[in-house]
């Protein structure tokens, strides 16, 4: 199912790239729980999670792995959370949270306020530490 999801991939709306390649896409959430908090998708149309091929949800749990680590290396924390929810966004994403405690996790908690120059930077610092 199309989504917003599916713009950002097709450039038509625009993100705050981290990294991508020919199936997968990251991006900082535009509503952040935490500075750092990032998207991994793929970039194939797919609602949930594991309705994904065996392949494809492995090679995404990867693609996340190797952006937690650029993660880490900017944004202080004790550990990069990652959780799915999906309940907003029809369209396969993983959260990865710069966390301290299991609180920060929580989808209550409030937001963090980022201008867009702000997200900007991040996204580039996080994208200039891959591997
Ligand atoms: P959920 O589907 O419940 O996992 O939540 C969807 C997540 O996508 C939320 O954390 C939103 O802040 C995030 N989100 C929605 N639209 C955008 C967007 N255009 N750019 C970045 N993140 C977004």
């Amino acid at each position: 199912m199309a989504s917003i999801f599916t713009k950002i991939i097709q450039g038509e709306i625009p993100c705050h790239k981290v990294a991508e390649d020919d199936r997968f896409l990251s991006f900082l959430d535009i509503n952040p729980l935490a500075k750092g908090h990032t998207l991994v998708i793929p970039k194939k149309e797919v609602d949930y999670i594991f309705d994904l091929e065996d392949t494809l949800l492995t090679d995404l749990v990867l693609f996340a792995k190797k952006i937690s680590k650029g993660i880490e290396k900017v944004v202080s924390c004790e550990r990069i959370g990652m959780t799915v929810i999906g309940l907003e966004v029809p369209h396969v994403h993983i959260h990865l949270i710069p966390i301290n405690s299991i609180n920060d996790m929580n989808f209550s908690n409030p937001k963090v306020a980022m201008t867009k120059e702000e997200l900007a930077t991040l996204a580039d610092s996080i994208a200039s530490k891959l591997d």
